[in-house]
């Protein structure tokens, strides 16, 4: 496994961030037990990162996984809160869920601008309080937006940014591609840590993994990329992707026929965007909402490419 330091925070990182939202009840809810099993296996191939947030409820598979687990572990989890109280009372959580006395970087989730910046302040200025107690190590945000890097990146209370980076833009709400890697440049410089999320674009890149991959690997300014996964096989050609090496042809099988489904957010606005871009006809406006009409989705990933609320996702 590869390691970098996160920016200026001092933190070393994996280059492959386990992504915990997959395994949980949001998507592929596993069983505590078997996502547990995952996470440790990743624990097992040097990954030493790990992605959460307190809306994923995947608290309980991170703490059974890192049951009697000696090394070092750097776990990232983030609250919508914007009020002080709020964000004390989930970081608390945090920590009692997780059986830790520090969880190491603690974001303010999905930060759009400048504006909702300047709006969660009271939350910021408590995650740097509980910084001088030692209760977390670094304080960032996540977002899908340009504007938000630019925003986190002129103020000296960001130090970790967790954005959306994919090789085709998908889900960055506000720009492209191109301009997400200069904001990126931009913050890299500052000496942001800086880890990305989507790689796949939320699995609507699952055709071209081999060039999802190395453009998230290779990407300049990212000392992580954090990635989901259901299966051991997936984390195996990750990690092979990641070290430059042949995967091995039961891996390839393996993944090449791993179940998956399409899944539709809950904020899906009923645009209809994809129900006039699927190629087969299998997506219909019902009750306001897009859905699956029947059992062949093809995976894709037209629909998801051309939704503005980045709502679907193949998992
Ligand atoms: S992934 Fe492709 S086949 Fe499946 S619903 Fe979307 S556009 Fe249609
Ligand atoms: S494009 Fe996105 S927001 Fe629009 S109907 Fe489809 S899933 Fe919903």
């Amino acid at each position: 496994m590869k390691y970098r330091v996160l920016g200026n925070t001092g933190i070393k990182v994996s280059r492959i961030c386990y992504g915990a939202l997959t395994i949980g009840p949001l998507q592929a809810n596993m069983s505590i037990k078997e996502g547990a099993a995952l996470i440790r296996y990743a624990l097992e191939c040097g990954i030493n990162f790990i992605d959460t947030a307190k809306i994923y409820e995947t608290y309980p598979y991170i703490k059974k996984a890192l049951k009697g687990w000696d090394k070092p572990v750097v776990i990232v989890s983030k609250s919508y809160d914007y009020t002080r109280e709020g964000m004390k009372k989930s970081l608390e959580e945090a920590r009692l869920a997780l059986d830790r006395d520090c969880i190491e970087i603690f974001m303010l989730h999905e930060q759009e601008s400048e504006l909702t910046l300047e709006g969660h302040k009271d939350a910021l200025d408590y995650l740097w309080e509980a910084k001088a107690k030692g209760l977390v190590k670094a304080v960032g945000i996540s977002t899908h937006t340009l504007r938000a890097v630019k925003a986190a990146t002129g103020r000296d209370d960001v130090e970790v940014i967790h954005a959306i980076v994919n090789y085709r833009g998908l889900g960055v709400l506000d720009g492209t591609e191109e301009e997400m890697t200069q904001a990126l440049k931009v913050a890299w410089e500052k000496g942001n840590g800086i880890y990305g999320m989507k790689p796949l674009g939320g699995g609507n890149l699952i055709k071209n993994v081999p060039t999802a991959l190395e453009y998230a690997f290779r990407h300049p300014y990212l000392h992580s990329v954090a990635i989901g996964c259901k299966m051991k096989e997936e984390l195996d050609y990750n990690i092979a992707m990641l070290e430059e090496q042949d995967v091995p042809a039961e891996v390839m099988d393996k993944v090449s026929t791993a179940p998956r489904k399409l899944h539709i957010e809950d904020w899906c606005i009923g645009c209809g965007a994809c129900v006039k871009q699927c190629p087969f006809g299998l997506l219909a406006i019902k009750d306001g909402k897009a859905c699956l009409t029947e059992d062949s989705c093809m995976f894709c990933g037209y629909c998801g490419a051309v939704c503005p609320e980045f709502a679907i996702k193949v998992v």
